[in-house]
């Protein structure tokens, strides 16, 4: 820590140094106006003006928020795109999401219970998709503002009967900003009054151009009630896929993002992770925002138990000490030590936060160099 003359503490203080030089004068100090205080005077002196000082709180300042990690390319492995359906209200994303799941996931799934975790995968010409089930606006907005990106592509939903409505372009401005490719499904064409063309031209203004008219954003049309051009959507997302080449690193330790978190009666902490990089397994000591633990069971999109999950690959976990929040990050350590530590720290500097609600002054501002 730094530290203080008396006459920088008492302008922080809004005392008058004379004030200061004669408190330390009662405390058997004798001191000038420009004389260096340690922690514990100015601790006492704060006391003595009334003010509170906060406790210095140790912290482990890994950053899981900001770690970058860089994988040596060769390490680099195709991984399945990550798919966030979004558009206005109405416009038939739950249908949309339903449906894949419906015809994709049940099949040959031998009793396939399906689980709701938030997330699920399905396979297109032998390649695996993940699509988040959260709300895609949602998805967008409290993850990404939370520095969290979790989408590779976008499918923008829009109702060929409807038109583009405030929630798609609301649903375009989070695509762009997070320079995601956009695939536009016109769905509701079974319906009457189902017009494409409209949708087309509409979307012209935000710059989503269709082929037919000299563009290069994919459409598709389709009915999420009848199930059609389900299959072309999915093939248009593998194909943006291998343009995009969505690349991982299965062989570290896994990081990623909280799809869903939730108390669960019997099974305390249960959280929906993303992996995004690298592989999660049972018993891996993990930081997951301002908690950590270690992996006791995870459980896949189809309920089924898993050790191992790779990137792109949401699963739900358990053995967490308390509940995450959805868009968190978090990160597993090879040393379970240390991810007591980080977390620990976190859990505290949490606390922290939330107690001072109530204005203090900390040490760290009275340490601040002016
Ligand atoms: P969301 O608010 O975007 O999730 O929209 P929903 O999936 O809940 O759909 C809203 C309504 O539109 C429901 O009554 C759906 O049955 C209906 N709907 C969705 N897709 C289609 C479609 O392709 N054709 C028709 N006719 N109705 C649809
Ligand atoms: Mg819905």
């Amino acid at each position: 820590s730094g530290s203080l003359t008396v006459g920088e503490l008492a302008e922080k203080l809004n005392k008058d140094s004379s004030e200061i030089i004669k408190k330390l004068m009662f405390l058997g100090v004798m001191a000038t106006k420009n004389q260096d205080l340690d922690a514990d005077s100015i601790e006492l002196i704060c006391e003595e003006f009334g003010v509170e000082v906060e406790e210095e709180v140790v912290v482990d300042d890994t950053d899981i928020e900001n770690m970058t990690f860089d994988d040596d390319p060769e390490d680099l492995k195709e991984r399945p795109a990550v798919v966030t359906i979004m558009g206005h209200v109405d416009h038939g994303k739950t249908t949309l999401l339903d449906r894949i799941r419906d015809t994709k996931v049940t099949e040959g799934e031998a009793g396939g219970i399906t689980q709701h975790i938030g997330a699920y995968q399905v396979e297109e010409d032998g390649k695996k998709i993940t699509f988040l089930d959260t709300p895609g606006h949602a998805a967008f907005t409290s993850m990404r503002s939370r520095g969290a990106q979790v989408t590779d592509i976008a499918i923008l939903v829009v109702a060929a009967d409807d038109g583009v409505m405030p929630q798609t372009k609301e649903a375009i401005s989070h695509a762009k900003a997070a320079g995601v490719p956009i695939i536009v499904a016109v769905n509701k064409m079974d319906k009457e009054g189902a017009n494409p063309d409209r949708v087309m031209q509409e979307l012209m203004e935000y710059e989503l151009i269709a082929e037919d008219y000299g563009g290069e954003t994919i459409f598709v049309k389709m009915s999420a009630v009848k199930g059609e051009g389900i299959d072309e959507l999915l093939e248009m997302i593998v194909l943006i896929s291998e343009m995009e080449e969505f690349k991982a690193n299965p062989d570290r330790p896994a990081y990623g993002t909280v799809i869903e978190a939730e108390l669960d009666k019997g099974r305390g902490p249960v959280a929906t992770l993303l992996v995004q990089n690298g592989t999660l397994n049972v018993s891996d000591s993990i930081v997951v925002g301002n908690t950590f633990g270690r992996v006791r069971a995870m459980v896949n999109d189809l309920g089924r138990r898993v050790k191992v999950a790779g990137p792109s690959t949401p699963v739900e976990i358990t053995g967490l000490n308390n509940v995450p929040q959805a868009g968190d990050r978090f990160l597993v350590f090879e040393d379970e030590k240390k991810a007591r530590s980080v977390g620990e720290a976190r859990a505290q500097r949490q606390l922290e936060e939330n107690r001072s609600a109530t204005a203090k002054v900390s040490l760290d501002d009275l340490f601040e160099q002016i």
